[in-house]
């Protein structure tokens, strides 16, 4: 993990306080992986930061409120660098943007919420790659499994409980008129 927060990076570097010859975690980082400290590169690892599973277009709005002259297309090209230097790392859940994250070689899994692409992590489940051991490896050697848990996040099964209560008390009014209707036939 980076520990630099954006609004830290922002200010440093609006202030000048953040040079390439600096050293910051981000720069450690960046230098550690052979790549050149540039100020895109410190600014997406900032952000990536703040927002673990960050479409490009969300690092985008984030980089672009610390570097104005930042292009998409720009943003883009520095999460391809990072990623291929193993910096980040790109998932991509079914019907969603590619995602980034700077967690990175844990072998983590994500559970994504099938109602609004909520990601959350998920630790490795046995601890080490692969996690899942298939009963026909079909003579290959598995390095690694990617597991994608899908569910509801707590916020849309809470979304999700006000209209079952919101049913639920429709259809017990509806059951008091059936009982009233049946009483009132019985009666006569
Ligand atoms: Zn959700
Ligand atoms: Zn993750």
């Amino acid at each position: 993990m980076v520990r630099l927060s954006f609004e830290s990076f922002k200010e440093a570097w609006q202030t000048g306080a953040m040079l390439p010859e600096t050293t910051t975690p981000a720069h450690a980082l960046l230098r550690d992986a052979g790549l050149r400290v540039t100020a895109p590169r410190l600014a997406v690892l900032a952000a990536l930061d703040g927002l673990p599973h960050a479409s490009a277009d969300a690092v985008f709005g984030r980089v672009a409120l610390a570097l104005p002259g930042t292009s998409l297309q720009a943003v883009y090209g520095v999460l391809a660098a990072l990623a291929g230097a193993g910096l980040v790392r790109r998932i991509e859940p079914a019907g969603s943007a590619a995602l980034y994250e700077l967690r990175t070689g844990d072998n983590h899994h994500h559970v994504v919420c099938t109602v609004c692409g909520d990601v959350a992590d998920v630790d490795c489940v046995v601890g080490h790659a692969p996690c899942l051991t298939p009963s026909n490896d079909a003579g290959f050697v598995v390095q690694t499994a990617e597991v994608t848990f899908w569910g509801l996040c707590s916020r849309c099964r809470d979304a999700d409980d006000d209209v079952a209560l919101e049913a639920e008390a429709v259809s017990a009014t509806g059951a008091v008129g059936a009982e009233g209707l049946e009483g009132a036939g019985r009666a006569s």
